[in-house]
C-alpha cells in the first residue's frame, strides 16, 4: 500500500501544511505514507500558481511553463500510488466536500468510511486535475484556509480512512452522517460584469427558467435545472462555478 498526502497543489492553500503536520504525528511508516508538496515555488511566493493552475495542467509537458513541467514531473509519482489524498481550501461556502473523478467501487467504499457531507464527481475539468491521474484520488475541499475547524475536520476524516486501512488504531465515533452525491458536468460561464444573485447558494437547486445572475437590468436564465457547485470561488475568473445533478 502506497499513499500520497499531496499538499499545496495551489500554493496559497496553506492548510495543507497544517494537515501534513498533524498527520505526521501519527508516525505512519514512510514507505506507506509520504507527504508531497506539489507546487513549492508557488507556495514560496504565496501565490496559487506561477504560470497556470497546476490542477488544470495534467498530464503536463516536458518542455512547457512552470506548472506544465511540474505536472509532467509529478505524473509518474501520482500514478505509482494506490491512493492520493489532495488537500485544498476554498473561498466558496462548501462544507466537508470530497471531490473525486473516478466513481469506482473502491473510491465509493472509502467515501463511505469518511462520510463527508457532499461528494462531487467531477466530469467538468476533463482529466486535467491532479487526482484524475491517480488510481484512487480524493480531494478535500472542506472550507476556508485559515479556519481551525476546517483543519480539524480534514484531519479527523483522514484518520477515519487510515483506521479503516489498518494504519492507525484510534477510537472513532460511530455517528452516521448522510452524504449527498453530485455529478458535476459543466461550467457556468460568467459574461463580463455579471454578478450572481444573492439567493443563489451552493447545493440549492436552480430551476429551469429561473434567473441567477444579472448586469443592470439584464439577467441570466437557467436553461435547465441544476445545482450550483463551487459557486463563489474567487479563483474562477470567467465562470461562476459548475452545474451539478444529484446522483441518487
Ligand atoms: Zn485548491
Amino acid at each position: 500500500m502506497k499513499i500520497i498526502l499531496n499538499i499545496l497543489t495551489h500554493g496559497d492553500e496553506k492548510i495543507g501544511l497544517k494537515v501534513a503536520k498533524e498527520i505526521e504525528k501519527l508516525n505512519i511508516n514512510k514507505n506507506i505514507l509520504s507527504v508531497q508538496i506539489a507546487n513549492k515555488k508557488a507556495f514560496e511566493i504565496h501565490k496559487r500558481f506561477i504560470d497556470q493552475d497546476l490542477n488544470r495542467s495534467f498530464p503536463g509537458k516536458k518542455f512547457g511553463n512552470h506548472e506544465q513541467k511540474l505536472a509532467y514531473k509529478l505524473l509518474p509519482i501520482i500514478k505509482s500510488a494506490d491512493i492520493v489524498i489532495d488537500i485544498h481550501s476554498t473561498t466558496s461556502n462548501l462544507k466537508n466536500t470530497l471531490i473525486v473523478e473516478k466513481f469506482n467501487k473502491k473510491t465509493i467504499k472509502y467515501i463511505k468510511v469518511i462520510q463527508p457531507k457532499y461528494v462531487l464527481v467531477m466530469n467538468a475539468t476533463k482529466n486535467n486535475a491532479l487526482i484524475s491521474q491517480a488510481k484512487i484520488g480524493i480531494a478535500f475541499e472542506y472550507g476556508k484556509d485559515n479556519n481551525p475547524n476546517t483543519l480539524k475536520k480534514i484531519v479527523a476524516d483522514i484518520k477515519k480512512l487510515f483506521k479503516h486501512l489498518g494504519l492507525i488504531n484510534i477510537r472513532i465515533s460511530k455517528r452516521k452522517n448522510t452524504t449527498k452525491y453530485f455529478n458535476v458536468f459543466s461550467k457556468v460561464h460568467k459574461p463580463k460584469e455579471y454578478k450572481l444573485l444573492k439567493k443563489i447558494k451552493n447545493y440549492k437547486l436552480i430551476y429551469k427558467g429561473e434567473t441567477f445572475a444579472r448586469r443592470g437590468n439584464k439577467y441570466l436564465i437557467a436553461e435547465e435545472d441544476f445545482y450550483p457547485i463551487l459557486f463563489g470561488e474567487k479563483n474562477y475568473k470567467d465562470y461562476f462555478g459548475f452545474r451539478g445533478k444529484k446522483i441518487i
